[in-house]
């Protein structure tokens, strides 16, 4: 940790160092050029001491912005000593060329009619730009594994306008344009390179998330092959909620550091929410083994901070770039996605986890395809009344079989078309189903009061889905009485402005709503409350746990009793058995849904079940 904080503090000095150099080879050349414009016997002492002054700042500029440039790829951790000889002989040697000025007029001299003359040595200090430049470059080249492309892309593009200029200067002896050039760069260098967001995580200062992508972005595009270890902290959310941002950034910064020490000549790179990639270019086995058990020993056992132990789950990917992942989606895809549930403290992932992205495609694939060839189906699932002892509606629900992966569920592949947006579409699709099936089979006449219809928080970010609804309705000849969305519970709590608004327009139109899986989230109740709820879902997970238990059997009776209170209706979800049915009933409740009525089925065998059961139930 403090090696970064050095770092950084050292470069910010170097920083000022180099403002300070130009600043007074600025003022120096600048007064020495009024001077020079009235030169006579009287004033030739003191013009030729501002001359001094001037190439004596003026050696200074080169090597302390190669310091900088060098200091911020990291340099100093490697060689630090060598760095600092290297850059600094060239200088000291013009040093001592101008000391030696007056005597050998090396540098510059006035002629017989007091007119200024550059002496035999001046370009020798245009050499050292070029030294200085070679050594950037070389050390571009030798550890260009471990400085991220965007740094080098940055770099390379100064180091040619430098080039260029120096080239234009030696041509154009007259013409002095190096100290603004000079200016230039380093203005460049405080917006691209001071400015840390462009590169460095806020959190942790190692490489951020956009140099990741960039980095990978560009080896990709060059065919390289190359390995990245991907370390995933799963529980850092959950710490973060407990012990708040400002202990786990201390916590990130010090792992992020952790990880910057045992890898030397890669690139660490934090990818957020905990997750840290690794770039190797280098793809010799041993040195991934050594980072891999490095990182395994580590957070085996616990990370101590502050006296308080922390016990990460840690999981461990190594990934080749190209066999096992071709492309960026993929590579981010794996970075993000939520690990993998296993016992042990640390996961070494091993090639066939892997395989879960190419199922993710291959979902894709699917999805993609049912769009294009309308095979997407949609299910109806009973909704019973209990008092009324009908069936009172029905929750659509979709369904994907594919040729090839036969049936998906859907608690698959809805989160994957939520990624890629194609759920709107699919949403749209359920819809217009759910409406064509109750216009056409005329559901009201049978007792069904409406089908209810899942609604994606994707789906709310389009601003004129109220319209398109409101559309479809009117095609069949349907009001909005006629279906009840459903919004999950997570979605009602996390949801930004423009969803509120969709809910609010959707609502103007005279839509009313269902808040679904209730119980799951970790919501304020009132903020639920407020939002004015036709009917409260709750989720199976709190049925199936009251029946084991009693204690959560006193959570669901509590739960229905404050729902009651509040004047909204109740369903229960997840109901399998008789004694479900009854307890759930005994509760006071007033829907029920489950595979004791009915699992989800074909419109046509809905249709045929609703029409037995409400006969038989006059
Ligand atoms: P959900 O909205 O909570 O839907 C209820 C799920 O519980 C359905 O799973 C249903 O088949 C299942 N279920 C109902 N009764 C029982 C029971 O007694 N026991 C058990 N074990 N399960 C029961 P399904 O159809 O697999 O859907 C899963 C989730 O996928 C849904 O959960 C919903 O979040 C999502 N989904 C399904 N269709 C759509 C859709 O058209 N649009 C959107 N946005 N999401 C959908
Ligand atoms: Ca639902
Ligand atoms: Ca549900």
């Amino acid at each position: 940790m403090l090696m970064r904080y050095d770092s950084r503090r050292l470069q910010c000095k170097i920083f000022i160092a180099l403002l300070l150099a130009e600043f007074l080879t600025e003022v120096s050349d600048i007064a020495s050029g009024l001077l020079m414009a009235q030169i006579s016997q009287q004033n030739l002492l003191a013009n030729k001491l501002l001359l001094y002054a001037y190439f004596l700042f003026h050696m200074f500029i080169a090597p302390l912005l190669s310091l900088y440039i060098l200091t911020s790829l990291g340099a100093q951790r490697r060689h630090t000593w060598r760095f600092a000889l290297a850059l600094g002989i060239p200088c000291f040697l013009g040093i001592i060329a101008i000391a030696l000025n007056p005597i050998f007029d090396w540098i510059f001299f006035f002629d017989k009619n007091l007119d200024y003359r550059h002496g035999p040595l001046l370009f020798l200090i245009y050499l050292c730009s070029f030294f200085y430049i070679g050594l950037i470059l070389a050390y571009i080249i030798r550890h260009r594994t471990s400085v991220p492309n965007l740094k080098i892309a940055y770099f390379v593009t100064f180091i040619v306008i430098v080039l260029l200029s120096l080239i234009v200067q030696i041509m154009f002896a007259n013409l002095l344009i190096i100290l603004f050039i000079e200016a230039t760069i380093t203005l460049c260098l405080l917006v691209i390179l001071e400015n840390n967001g462009e590169i460095y995580n806020s959190m942790t200062s190692v490489y951020n998330r956009r140099v990741f992508l960039f980095e990978n972005l560009t080896a990709l595009r060059n065919n390289y092959s190359y390995n990245i270890i991907i370390v995933k902290f799963l529980n850092e959310r959950y710490y973060m909620s407990v012990f708040g941002y400002l202990f786990m950034q201390n916590v990130m910064r010090d792992i992020a550091e952790f990880l910057v020490s045992i890898t030397n000549t890669s690139s660490v790179f934090d990818c957020e929410n905990g997750n840290f990639a690794i770039i190797l270019y280098d793809k010799a086995k041993d040195k991934s083994s050594y980072i891999i058990d490095m990182i395994h020993k580590k957070f085996s056992q616990d990370w101590m901070q502050k006296e308080i132990s922390l016990e990460f789950e840690a999981q461990i990917c190594l990934v080749n770039v190209p066999e096992d992942i071709k492309s960026l989606e993929d590579i981010i895809s794996l970075v993000d996605s939520s690990g993998i549930k296993t016992n042990n403290r640390v996961t070494i992932l091993k090639q066939d986890h892997l395989q879960f992205l190419q199922r993710k495609s291959a979902v894709e694939n699917a999805i993609e395809k049912a769009l294009q060839e309308g095979s997407f189906k949609v299910y109806f699932q009973p909704i019973w009344d209990c008092k009324a002892n009908k069936i009172h509606s029905a929750e659509a629900l979709v369904r994907l079989i594919d040729e090839k992966l036969g049936f998906i569920p859907p608690d698959e592949f809805i989160p994957i078309a939520e990624k890629n947006g194609t759920i709107t579409a699919i949403g749209q699709f359920v819809f217009e189903e759910s409406c064509r099936t109750y216009a056409r089979e005329k559901l009201s006449s049978m007792g069904l009061s409406f089908i209810e219809v899942n609604l994606s928080t994707v789906q709310c970010m389009h601003k004129n889905l109220p319209i398109v609804f409101k559309n479809t309705l009117e095609q069949y000849g349907l009001g909005t009485k006629s279906i009840n969305l459903e919004i999950t519970e997570s979605a009602a709590i996390n949801s930004k402005d423009t969803f509120h608004q969709t809910i609010k327009d959707l609502r103007n139109l005279g839509f009313t709503f269902s808040l679904d899986d209730y119980g799951t989230g970790y919501s304020n109740a009132s903020y639920i409350f407020d939002m004015d709820f036709e009917i409260i879902k709750i989720d199976k997970s709190i049925l199936w746990e009251a029946e084991k238990k009693a204690s959560a059997k006193i959570i669901l009776q509590n739960t229905v009793r404050m729902i009651k209170e509040m004047k909204m209706k109740i369903l229960v979800e997840g109901v399998e058995t008789e004694e479900q049915k009854n307890l759930v009933a005994g509760l006071g409740c007033d829907y029920c849904q489950g595979y004791y009525f009915s699992k989800p089925v074909p419109a046509k065998e809905f249709i045929e079940y609703v029409r037995k059961f409400n006969s038989s139930h006059p």
